[in-house]
């Protein structure tokens, strides 16, 4: 009854006092030691009797305290460990080390802070993590947009390593949009990326394009191409989309929310299978694909923090043996099937 009644009296005088927890345990630990000692075989059976309990009952008592204080302090450390990543994640707030690293963009007039913010805040689907998407992708990562999604069905070739920077030739096999996750992450591990390994179609597409406030489309098929347009008009979501063969690249922003055309206004006629020839019937050069995707990509960091004017009414057209480029005006089509019902 005295040893119980000696704890109570360490921890009710420890509280009541208010001394560090440190000094409470410590008398705590010495009170157990003197219990310990009033049971030991050499001691006068009367000391055991008047502290009460048993050695062997104290002992235990404390082998149980010391392995949960343990298991305690092995949990506060791994909290400790993992704090900092929670607290980056918060959404619109920047840690040192991230106004660290947009630095750059945050000294820009025309970005800023608050502009920096509306990355961070901002959710970017590209469709596609091939040729185009693979610059596109690694600048929206690099760029500080806070969510960016990336749908693609295919896995990583060899064939493909020769203009898809954002793969590695130790990742052939790998679903692409896992390798462009690690590729991004890699690159910047305060951004969230939301990787979808199937292909684009009618079924998933309008459910997937709600949740984003803009699309990059860098797919190299006509039907994904005139589906994303569709479903991107019907939804009013902006539309950055880009096509590159052999050696020339065009891309534009398709807006028809915003009083642009759609891709489908400009280009209303699908071309008839095998007229028009893929990258890998036509062949393309190595770069073409990374300056227009990068040109996706400053399109999608303008459009999000409102800066410069952009390519809402106008394509641009790359010529890349000549190094020429072009941007020719292009304008909404009445009665378009894909926006003309929609906008007037
Ligand atoms: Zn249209």
């Amino acid at each position: 009854m005295i040893g119980i009644l000696g704890f109570v009296a360490v921890f009710g005088l420890g509280r009541w006092l208010g001394w560090a927890a440190r000094w409470v345990w410590l008398l705590a630990w010495g009170w157990l030691l003197v219990l310990l000692l009033a049971h030991a075989p050499y001691m006068p059976p009367e000391l055991g009797a008047f502290v009460g309990g048993e050695f062997r009952g104290w002992f235990v008592l404390g082998v149980l305290v010391a392995m949960a204080l343990a298991y305690r302090k092995v949990l506060a450390r791994v909290r400790k460990q993992v704090a900092p990543v929670v607290e980056a994640q918060k959404p619109g707030v920047f840690s040192p080390v991230e106004l660290d690293r947009y630095a750059r963009h945050i000294m820009l007039r025309e970005i800023g802070g608050s502009g920096q913010k509306s990355l961070k805040t901002a959710r970017v689907l590209v469709v596609g993590a091939g040729g185009l998407g693979s610059p596109a992708l690694m600048y929206l990562a690099a760029s500080g947009v806070g969510v960016i999604g990336v749908i693609d069905g295919d896995v990583v070739e060899g064939s493909n390593l020769q203009r898809q920077i954002i793969h590695a030739d130790a990742r052939i096999g790998m679903p692409k949009v896992f390798s462009a996750e690690l590729a991004m992450k890699a690159l910047n591990p305060f951004i969230d990326v939301r990787p979808y390994h199937r292909r684009m179609d009618a079924g998933l597409a309008a459910e997937l394009v709600a949740d984003y406030d803009l699309v990059l489309d860098g797919t190299d098929n006509f039907d994904t191409r005139y589906l994303v347009n569709r479903i991107c008009a019907a939804a009013g979501k902006p539309l950055i989309s880009a096509a590159i063969t052999q050696w020339e690249g065009q891309i534009s922003l398709y807006d028809p929310a915003r009083g642009g055309p759609c891709f489908e206004c400009v280009f209303p006629l699908r071309p008839a299978p095998g007229l028009v020839p893929s990258c890998a019937e036509a062949g393309v050069a190595a770069p073409l694909p990374g300056i227009i995707g990068a040109m996706m990509a400053m399109e999608a960091v303008k459009h999000l923090v409102d800066a410069g004017t952009g390519l809402r009414g106008r394509l641009m057209i790359h010529d890349a043996l000549y190094a020429e480029t072009r941007v020719i005006g292009v304008k909404r089509r009445e009665g378009c099937a894909a926006c003309g019902g929609l906008h007037g």
